[in-house]
């Protein structure tokens, strides 16, 4: 099938593509995702794999248990690319499929240096810009984490403050296609009103703004869904201010397995009609460099 005749031209994921064989938390090949992809009619798939990790005190506890180091981390980051432009040639006909990376803030005061050195290293397509460490404490791993993130900043507050900054400096200095799961605190924190404060918000819409200059890209991402909460990242409040200063954004299904392909994307476009965005920008891959597209939701 041609991509013209795809059915949903909107039915597109720019931040997923997690599997098993590169990533602990995630189950099955690569390939599986992509067929699944193609099943959904997904006219592109974008493969972001987390970036490997460059210091061992970001290394998961888990990852420790099964003997990962930081060198192993690159390893399997560099076999995730070789696999992914395999598939990106094999399924050429059917699917685009654009290889990337999602970067991370950590190792800190070097994650720019070292997020670009891996991009240059693996031509990468793309970056989808995520945080999920603040100062050295990852927020959406364990809910113990998260609260030594919260005792750490001094309170909730102070940490979704510190978290919007940090957001704020890595679009700034990464320069992300993609900006992954924005309000990704809402994992752990729930609908606290600390999450939605004057002050909050007003640092949650700079970084809109600096995304709308660079004409970054917002993840609506559905894995929110599986962790139980009623909308997708980001939440409403959010996802119309992102609508007010005409940022972009497109579905990311951040799946971890084939079953997760796709997942949620449809009732995150009902969600985006309802408060307003009709269309969304897909990333596609033209004369060897990225394109854009606008795609209505329609
Ligand atoms: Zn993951
Ligand atoms: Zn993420």
């Amino acid at each position: 099938m041609s991509q013209e005749n795809k059915q949903a031209p909107w039915m597109v994921s720019l931040h997923g593509g997690h599997s098993g064989a590169y990533c602990d938390h995630a189950e099955g090949a690569l390939e599986d995702l992509v067929q699944a992809a193609i099943q959904q009619g997904m006219g592109t798939y974008g493969l972001s794999e987390h970036a490997p990790r460059y210091d061992v005190a970001n290394v998961f506890d888990e990852e420790k248990a099964m003997g990962w180091d930081v060198a192993h981390l690159l390893k399997l980051f560099g076999d995730f690319v070789a696999e992914a432009r395999r598939l990106q040639a094999a399924y050429a006909d059917e699917i685009t499929l654009l290889v990337g990376v999602e970067a991370e803030v950590v190792p800190d005061g070097r994650y720019v240096e070292v997020m670009q050195g891996l991009r240059r290293e693996h031509k990468l397509d793309y970056f989808v810009g995520s945080v999920h460490w603040v100062d050295g404490v990852i927020i959406d791993y364990t809910r113990e984490r998260f609260d030594q993130a919260v005792a750490q900043c001094g309170g909730l507050e102070a940490l979704a403050l510190r978290y919007y900054e940090i957001v704020a400096e890595m679009v700034e200095s990464l320069r992300p296609e993609v900006v992954g799961h924005l309000d990704l605190l809402r994992r752990y924190g729930g609908t606290d009103p600390a999450l939605e404060t004057v002050a909050v918000k007003e640092r949650a819409k700079a970084v809109l703004s600096l995304m709308k200059e660079q004409g970054a890209i917002l993840d609506i991402n559905t894995a929110a869904y599986r962790k139980g909460l009623d909308t997708p990242y980001p939440a409403a409040w959010l996802l119309k201010a992102t609508r007010d200063q005409g940022v972009a954004c497109c579905f990311g299904d951040d799946a971890h397995r084939a079953s997760e392909v796709g997942a949620g994307i449809p009732e995150a476009r009902d969600y985006l009609l309802a408060h307003g965005v009709d269309r969304v920008t897909v990333l596609t891959r033209e004369g060897g460099g990225l394109g854009r597209r606008v795609v209505s939701l329609l």
